[in-house]
């Protein structure tokens, strides 16, 4: 046995390894599993070159814990190493004996590619373990055993061992219980390993028997498989809506499935679940570069091996190819929903509560996302039936989408259904950046049923035009009274002749400061933003025209009459603070009193 020192570049490493590259320490497994499998793939390879033969049946990596004697022990059945290779690749750490490998053998490891890239996975041992050997046998024939050790200093034992089978044992002294725990162990082996491409066992349990339905090809999976998939995945989740199956072979590859959950309104742009996997082995679920952040809300996996990871595999370097990736999916995605939009509309509107947050979110996200799917953006109407934006305006009489924040019905709808104006419904947060996003890149008006009157919804024919002595119409005289009866600052009252007799009232308010003030109630919270309001009387309402009589007679009345009106109009659209809704009410109580005790 001979003692020897580890190259220069590893004292420096070494501790960067341990403390700050893998800040997930679990991870050491996965890395070791990794290079398990890499060593059979390269048998794989070699076996193909004719190199060597050897059996399907021989392809084994196993894991076993001996908790008594702290030691975790991960053989492999892979190509061995020489103790050359073992003082290069190992102990040189700066050569990455995969890089050398795969551009030996380029061609045929298309087929079979590394998993590791990096030259620095077999230290993140380190990271659990106070003494790393190495039991290894080359393929190479007169290959002799050789045994390594080290206990993460500098220096390491290298000698003659004694493996009989091709293959490397790599064994750690734990000192970390939470190691030597055979469940802990096992966790980390389903979550890294599940879907790797050779046999594992731990303590002679198998682990990895699922073939991942990603490989497969999309035409032969069932529906059936993708939902067991998904639970496989997520357990704890309801069934998802429906899926994209991805196998892109150029300009880069990828393969994944991507699903779109059950969400309702529950919506989390900033936590991704996509599974990310670089050759079946399991990087992460935190990769949220690799979707645009409108997809985040996606399930599944996604596998290339073309995505760059730092060297501790968990996290994306933002590049050229990753942004091409998420270009590509995002492209995918909307040819998906466009597809079903045409196939199965039904299926679409059942999952629009679903999907519409990813449809929005694109469209304010990205040009070109909204280009292909503007016209899979529908919107529900009042009568229940779903449109989009572009039919609407073929069917309506001017330029003009009119929408409605709550999908009640009220008098107000009714004035606009009677004269058949198609009314949208838009309740969330987000249509307010929707709507004006659509103005801009249509060049059209949206209006909020309550935005204003719009000429339509008067009656020219009951209009009140006559001039009194004083030079006033009677509808100016009832506008003027009603004002002074309201204690209520910044307010504009008319009165019009609607072409409904059954709603008294309606408080208008200025369309773009009423967004503003909803932009700004999303954005901070609660808002005291102040918004232009204008109160119209209905003259044609037999209450303003009972006010109308009593306004000299019985003024106090009127009064009382006016501003009960006015409560019940700020009632209906909801534009009472919530601080004020107990004033009112003894508002109401009083006046109640009143008019009942003249009553009686
Ligand atoms: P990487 O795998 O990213 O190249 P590692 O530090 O994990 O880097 O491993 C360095 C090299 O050591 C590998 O490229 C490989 O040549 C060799 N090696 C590590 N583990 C094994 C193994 N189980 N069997 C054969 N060779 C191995």
């Amino acid at each position: 046995m001979r003692q020897n020192n580890l190259s220069v570049h590893s004292e420096n490493i070494l501790p960067i390894i341990k403390k700050w590259l893998y800040s997930d320490k679990d991870i050491f497994i996965r890395e070791l599993v990794s290079n398990a499998t890499d060593a059979i793939n390269k048998v794989k390879i070699l076996r193909s070159s004719e190199v060597l033969t050897c059996d399907d049946d021989s392809f084994k990596i196993s894991v076993n814990i001996d908790k008594k004697n702290k030691k975790i022990s991960i053989a492999d059945t892979g190509i061995g190493m020489t103790e050359e290779e073992v003082e290069k690749y190992i102990a040189q750490i700066a050569f990455s004996g995969a890089e050398e490998f795969v551009a030996k053998y380029k061609s045929q490891t298309e087929k079979d590619p590394i998993i590791g890239h990096f030259g620095l996975g077999f230290y993140s041992a380190y990271m659990v373990a106070t003494n790393v050997e190495i039991h290894t046998l080359s393929y190479k024939d007169g290959a002799k055993s050789v045994y390594w050790s080290c206990d993460g200093s500098s220096s390491y034992s290298i000698g003659e061992g004694t493996r009989k089978e091709r293959g490397t044992e790599i064994v750690l002294t734990v000192e970390d219980e939470e190691y030597l725990d055979e469940s802990k162990i096992r966790e980390l082996l389903n979550r890294y390993c599940s879907f790797m491409p050779f046999p594992i066992d731990l303590n002679g349990k198998s682990i990895n028997n699922k073939e991942p339905l990603w490989i497969k090809n999309p035409s032969n999976c069932t529906e059936k498989e993708y939902l067991e998939f998904y639970r496989q995945l997520y357990p704890l989740e309801a069934e998802p809506l429906f899926w994209i199956h991805l196998n892109v072979d150029y300009p880069f590859h990828l393969q994944g499935i991507l699903f779109f959950p059950k969400i309702h309104r529950r919506f989390d742009a900033s936590e991704s679940t996509i599974k990310l996997f670089c050759n079946r082995v399991f990087v992460s679920d935190k990769c949220k570069d690799i979707l645009p952040d409108y997809l985040t809300i996606l399930r599944g996996v996604i596998d290339s091996p073309d995505i760059p990871l730092n060297v501790s595999r968990s996290y994306l370097q933002v590049d050229q190819n990753v942004k091409q990736l998420s270009s590509h999916i995002s492209k995918k995605i909307s040819d998906r929903l466009s597809q079903l939009y045409k196939t199965d509309k039904d299926k679409y509107t059942n999952a629009w509560p679903d999907i519409e947050m990813i449809v929005k979110l694109g469209i304010l996200q990205d040009e070109k996302f909204y280009d292909r799917i503007k016209d899979v953006l529908i919107w529900q109407t009042t009568d229940g039936n779903w449109t989009n934006i572009h039919d609407y305006l073929e069917r309506a009489k001017d330029k003009k989408v009119y929408y409605t924040s709550s999908n009640k019905s009220s008098p107000i709808l009714d004035l606009y259904h009677e004269k058949k104006i198609e009314i949208l419904i838009s309740n969330l947060p987000i249509d307010t950046a929707i709507i004006q996003s659509l103005e801009e890149k249509l060049s059209i008006t949206f209006q909020r049923v309550d935005g204003s009157i719009d000429p339509n919804l008067l009656d020219p024919s009951r209009e009140k035009t006559l001039l009194d002595a004083d030079g006033k119409t009677a509808s100016a005289k009832i506008a003027t009274f009603i004002r002074s009866s309201l204690n209520t600052e910044n307010l504009e009252v008319e009165a019009k002749s609607l072409n409904s007799d059954k709603l008294p009232a309606i408080l208008v308010l200025d369309e773009n400061q009423r967004r503003l003030r909803d932009y700004m109630t999303m954005t901070q919270g609660k808002n005291s933003f102040p918004t232009k309001k204008t109160f119209v009387v209905n003259t044609n309402h037999p209450l303003v025209q009972v006010i109308e009589r009593l306004q000299n007679k019985e003024p106090e009345v009127a009064k009382d009459l006016a501003q009960s009106l006015y409560d019940l109009s700020l009632l209906s659209q909801r534009e009472i603070a919530a601080d004020d809704l107990e004033s009112m009410v003894s508002r109401q109580t009083s006046i109640l009193n009143k008019l009942g005790s003249l009553i009686v």
